[in-house]
């Protein structure tokens, strides 16, 4: 049987580019609140919205739902997507001049 191919997220896998492990580009990185993440509340494998809109294709499709943040570009698109919002875009760094 031909092999399936389980790039089927957004775009591709996540891979080391020229300029390095691409998250460290981001500002803002996603926080999930595992009480309120469908899978994790419900303990069944349901929504992984996240997984599905993620553009980067780094968010796992399990329970608990994770996001590697190597590569992880900060965009928000993830959590605009959750229903419950369980996820929450915090800062990664303050700013020293604000
Ligand atoms: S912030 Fe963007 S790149 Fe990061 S996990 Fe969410 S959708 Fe993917
Ligand atoms: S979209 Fe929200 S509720 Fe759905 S799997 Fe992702 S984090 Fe959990």
């Amino acid at each position: 049987m031909e092999k399936q191919d389980t790039n089927i997220a957004g775009i591709c896998s996540p891979a080391i580019g020229e300029a390095g492990k691409t998250g460290d580009w981001s500002d803002l990185k996603p926080v999930i609140d595992h009480t309120k993440c469908i899978p994790s509340s419900k303990n069944k494998a349901a929504c992984f919205l996240c997984w599905l809109y993620c553009p980067d294709g780094v968010v796992s499709m399990s329970i608990p739902v994770r996001i590697n943040l190597d590569y992880c570009k900060g965009c928000g698109i993830c959590a605009e997507e959750c229903p419950p919002n369980a996820i929450r875009m915090v800062r990664k760094v303050e700013c020293d001049d604000e």
